[in-house]
């Protein structure tokens, strides 16, 4: 258990700096052994390419410990994956799937003490990212890269329970330029940063994208999956190729189905039917799901059953079966739960 001074109970999201972090760079055509170092400044050329042209993109997962004592990540494998689809679209390096999760064991072992206490309602936020490093001034991919890691503990993303939130449809189109609404980089972040500024000053919690060519189909947020449930109690949740393929969403689809018996439907899904829906919800690592309320459409609202005071009783469960299988108190799928450190 930690040795470290820290209030887990207190913590909030936000970025901790811990001690280690894994790096390794790709020179020459390949990538070099990667370690882990102290040192959490990095120093780069005024024109390398994550400046000049964004080359860059990142994966954000969490290690926790289970009730029996080890330290844990849920579905590592997916972000390993996924990252590699990202830095293809980036014509970056790709980074092997099986160095990665090494890499993720190496750095939480190096930072155990950091990993929240079973049952504090934090855990341990981890940050894979890579970018081009050399200078690059013509349009073109840097022939350099660093892929690292870092580590920070955080607290639960909602404290005293998970109020409902209320969003609103979007007046902007989510970034996607060129088709890539379905990579994790930060050029897409950046796209939705004005938006969800304007949002937010507007009194919603977040946005709703639908899709840009029609504006009748629901995409995603600026960084979470939608789901909703029926009234006789399906889960649906929209099909889009311009959508971050959520590991959350992918896996309570699972849940749904193998857990919880539920007609699980992965289609599109049009604004037009948002009304008829019983329960609705945001997913994603850092929340797990954030129920949503109430969307509000340019002056009229749309208003769920399940209300504005608790999650509905369908997406607790779904919320209660995900966090259960990822903390140990319920049997996993085959390959969900990876360990990094067994139980001492
Ligand atoms: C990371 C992210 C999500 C959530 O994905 P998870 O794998 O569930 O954490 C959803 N949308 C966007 C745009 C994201 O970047």
């Amino acid at each position: 258990m930690s040795n470290v001074n820290i209030d887990w109970a207190n913590l909030g999201f936000g970025y901790i700096k811990t001690p280690y972090r894994y790096s390794a760079k790709f020179v020459n055509g390949e990538w070099q052994e990667g370690q882990i170092i102290e040192d959490d400044k990095i120093v780069l050329s005024e024109c390398a390419g994550v400046f000049q042209y964004a080359q860059t993109c990142f994966e954000g997962l969490k290690a926790y410990y289970t009730e029996d004592g080890r330290i844990v990540c849920f579905r590592p494998d997916l972000n390993a994956k996924r990252m590699h689809d990202s830095c293809e679209r980036l014509v970056m390096p790709t980074f092997p799937e099986d160095k990665f999760l090494e890499a993720v064991k190496m750095v939480v072992e190096a930072n155990k003490d950091y990993v929240p206490p079973y049952g504090s309602g934090a855990s341990l936020y981890i940050r894979p990212y890579m970018m081009g490093t050399n200078p690059v001034i013509g349009v073109k991919p840097a022939d350099e890269y660093e892929f690292r890691i870092f580590v920070t503990p955080v607290g639960p993303y909602f404290k005293g329970g998970a109020k409902p939130i209320t969003i609103k449809v979007s007046d902007f189109d989510r970034a996607a330029p060129h088709g890539t609404g379905h990579i994790k980089a930060g050029l897409n972040y950046a796209m939705s940063l004005y938006p969800i500024t304007v949002a937010h000053e507007e009194g919603f919690s977040e946005n709703m994208y639908l899709d840009p060519q029609t504006r009748t189909k629901v995409e995603e947020t600026g960084g979470a999956n939608f789901l909703f449930i029926t009234k006789d109690g399906k889960f649906v949740t929209p099909k889009s190729d311009s959508i971050l393929p959520s590991i959350t969403r992918r896996s309570l689809m699972v849940v749904a189905e193998k857990y919880l018996g539920m007609t699980v439907e992965n289609r599109e899904v049009y604004f037009d039917e948002l009304k008829d829906f019983a329960e609705c919800g945001l997913c994603g690592t850092a929340a797990v799901i954030s129920p949503v309320g109430k969307i509000y459409d340019h002056g009229e609202e749309i208003c769920f059953p399940a209300g504005m005071e608790e999650m509905g009783p369908y997406t607790k469960k779904l919320y209660d079966t995900l966090t259960g299988i990822q903390m140990g108190r319920i049997d996993p799928p085959e390959g969900w739960v990876f360990t990094v450190c067994e139980a001492e």
